[in-house]
């Protein structure tokens, strides 16, 4: 059985075996414009994981590479021009392995099956020990559509609200192996998220960096937190350029995406005279992620920062429009100018933002000429657009812009269809596939599937990766350029990875075969089915979902009743046996020289599953607090509650950097709802001494909350 991933298209299994052997010996012909050693070196990159493994040994088994054309394939094509651009044909027989390819992308893709190929034999454990084998068989394989793209974090909201976790305190040795990884499943874009503090050097506006910024981390030897000065990995070491060089001998390009007017470094915190003015009495808490863009220094700022990210070396931009739609600038300037010719604020902003990005274009196209240019904006309501808006709309923007998001999810099938039409597929490089950054904004918790959840069906916020996958689908069946994929979060989350590569790569397996098969190929049939159980059997529940916990917090909103207790009630049956799972499959992780590498997804998710339990024990509290009419019973069950909400902390305080609320902006933040239930409680038993200093679960959470009361949007 072959079950590597993304599913080629055309697979001919001839249920057989090469011998055993040790090593590989290449042999190349010139492709495309690569000579046979530079087949060599990339050969050598692909197979990182496999180091020496190249090599004249008595029992190496033959590879030789060869220029490919159409002749090749000795199937019906369904996109013949995308197998000339990526596609491959792979031909492992008993005396050799044949590979060809009409491009280099498409040479690096047949590398990395071959690599797939002998992995997948290797964790199933049938070769003798210490030797390799393959299947032999013919594989004739292309991608459906040009572009796969996910998008992880680089930074994420640093400075306002947030200071990093993840990847965003990642070196270059971190994000070398994710590159490889991604590479792995023929992800050939990534759009590096920087929200926030550059994490570069910015010389000409040394006070949006993301240099010096004080942390409070948690020091356990000491039970304490300290104060420190933390600069971006990237800031103290400067790999960015080793980075994006090496993703582009992969064929990878690298996008930057960033605010188009919002969280444009940290320009705002270090400015607030440079902020919009919103309308006066107005209660919305964000006013600080935008500049009023009547002002001429907040601009050349921007347009500097926009050069400055083509001078590192960026493929490109994906520009975000701010999710603060709902009013604009209230400055004489941006009414005389903006305001009062349209009919509602968020058209408004549109304008505006619209002369912003045709500067931004005609500033970076001259260092350049070639650099991408996407958006993603018109996301807030009403979320079904009118068709003649639309076709406006995209009249409105030069054809050379392309966008970064399309509808799916809170709309009918048919709105995704009017958005191909009106902007053309070749435009459509994205849609709503965000599940994994919606976990990520619970606090380090963990969720994948709906049935992670209580009561999946009536969470306002539907991304799952279900639904990931069924979008890719839908964007594979459009015949759209490109689909992205978020990983805001990558310990514990590596399904999404495999799930944005296998259907943005185009195929129609269905689900659970899927996933079975994602275990199947990088663990082995037993470990696999095993580590899936695990991701399945997970239950979590956000802290925020107790009846106390008033503060909006849009990602996972069901408020747990008693109803839910026999569900909760099962879960604290189930942890011992669940955490004694993930830790047996951590240990059998760690001992495999070839498998370790996933051990640490499984820290995380050890160190989820122990919080899970105290929140179990916390929401059981809460309940029983909202059931109890005595108020010196109430005064315990609350004690009770603030004490697993420290219980909760203290072991969020064993693995995690970023824990206390971060407030630069006046308004204050932190993933951890710790510091907000204990203030919710505070208020609760104190009504004369209120605190009103709202903590925020997440700034991203205040542009979604119209989520929360969607029916009236
Ligand atoms: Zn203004």
């Amino acid at each position: 059985m072959i079950s590597i991933l993304p599913e080629p298209k055309h697979l001919i299994h001839h249920d057989g075996s090469t011998r055993a052997f040790t090593h590989l010996r290449l042999t190349a012909d010139d492709v495309d414009a690569l000579t046979p050693d530079e087949v060599r070196d990339l050969a050598v990159l692909r197979f990182h994981n496999y180091p020496g493994i190249f090599a004249d040994a008595p029992d190496a088994f033959p590879v030789h590479v060869h220029q490919g054309s159409i002749e090749d394939a000795a199937v019906n094509l369904a996109k013949p021009e995308m197998f000339a651009e990526q596609g491959y044909v792979l031909d492992i027989r008993d005396d050799g392995v044949r590979l060809s390819a009409q491009a280099r992308d498409g040479l690096i893709n047949g590398l990395t099956s071959l690599k797939q190929l002998l992995a997948e034999r290797e964790v199933h454990g049938d070769n003798p020990p210490g030797t390799l084998s393959l299947p032999t068989c013919l594989m004739v394989d292309y991608p459906s559509i040009p572009v796969r793209a996910v998008a992880p974090t680089f930074s994420w909201y640093a400075g306002y609200g947030r200071i990093g976790f993840d990847m965003q305190l990642w070196g270059y040795d971190e994000w070398e192996l994710f590159l490889h990884q991604c590479v792995d499943q023929k992800i050939n874009q990534l759009n590096m998220v920087m929200y926030g503090y550059w994490p570069f050097e910015f010389p000409e506006y040394p006070e949006t960096s993301f240099t010096d910024i004080p942390v409070e981390v948690w020091n356990q030897e000491n039970g304490r937190f300290i104060k420190v000065k933390y600069s971006h990995p990237n800031v103290a070491d400067n790999y960015l350029p080793r980075f994006i060089e090496l993703a582009h001998r992969m064929g990878v390009k690298i996008m930057a995406y960033v605010g188009l007017n919002s969280y444009n470094g940290g320009w705002t915190i270090a400015h607030p005279e440079k902020r919009m003015i919103p309308p006066a009495g107005s209660d919305f808490l964000n006013d600080f992620d935008s500049v009023c863009l009547s002002d001429k220094e907040s601009v050349n700022y921007i347009l500097t920062a926009m050069r400055r990210i083509a001078e590192l070396g960026f493929d490109g931009y994906t520009l975000e429009e701010s999710e603060e739609g709902f009013w604009f600038c209230t400055c004489e300037r941006c009414t005389e100018r903006w305001g009062q010719h349209a009919d509602t604020p968020g058209e408004a902003k549109h304008q505006a933002n619209l002369e912003l990005l045709m500067k931004i274009r005609e500033e970076v196209r001259q260092v350049n000429p070639d650099i991408i240019i996407g958006i993603r904006a018109f996301r807030q309501p009403p979320l079904e657009k009118d068709p003649a808006w639309l076709q406006a709309t995209a009249d409105a923007l030069p054809d050379d812009i392309v966008l970064f998001w399309a509808p799916a999810l809170y709309v009918p099938p048919t709105e995704f269809q009017k958005w191909v039409k009106a902007f053309g597929k070749h435009r459509i490089w994205a849609r709503d596939t965000e599940s994994n950054s919606i976990t990520s904004t619970m606090g380090r918790l963990y969720r994948t599937f709906e049935s992670n959840m209580i009561r999946y069906g009536d969470e306002p916020n539907v991304q799952v990766i279900e639904r990931d996958i069924e979008q890719h689908i839908g964007s594979v069946e459009a015949d759209v350029h490109g689909i992205n994929g978020y990983i805001f979060e990558w310990f514990g989350l590596f399904l999404h990875l495999f799930a944005h590569g296998n259907y943005g790569w185009g195929s129609r397996l269905e689900q659970d075969e899927f996933f079975a098969r994602v275990g199947t190929t990088t663990f082995g049939p037993a470990l696999g089915a095993r580590v899936l159980r695990v991701m399945r059997e997970i239950l979590t529940i956000h802290e925020s979902q107790i009846p106390l916990y008033t503060t909006p917090f849009p990602f996972q909103s069901n408020k747990m009743t008693d109803a839910d207790i026999p569900r909760i009630e099962q879960a604290v049956a189930n942890h011992e046996p669940l955490l004694t799972e993930i830790r047996a499959i951590r240990a059998e992780l760690q001992v495999n020289p070839r498998l370790k590498v996933w051990s640490k997804h499984f820290d995380r998710l050890e160190n989820a599953e122990r919080r899970n339990r105290v929140i179990y024990d916390l929401v059981l509290a809460a309940l029983a607090y909202e059931r109890e009419r005595e108020p010196e019973k109430r005064d315990l069950l609350l004690d009770e509650v603030l004490h697993l909400n420290e219980r909760d902390f203290d072991i969020a305080k064993e693995m995690f950097f970023d824990l206390m609320p971060v407030g630069w902006t006046g308004v204050r933040s932190c993933m951890m709802p710790y510091h907000e239930m204990k203030r919710l409680i505070h208020n609760l038993r104190h009504p004369e001494d209120t605190d009103n200093d709202i903590i925020c679960s997440g700034i991203e959470a205040l542009g979604w909350l119209w989520l929360s009361d969607k029916d009236a949007s």
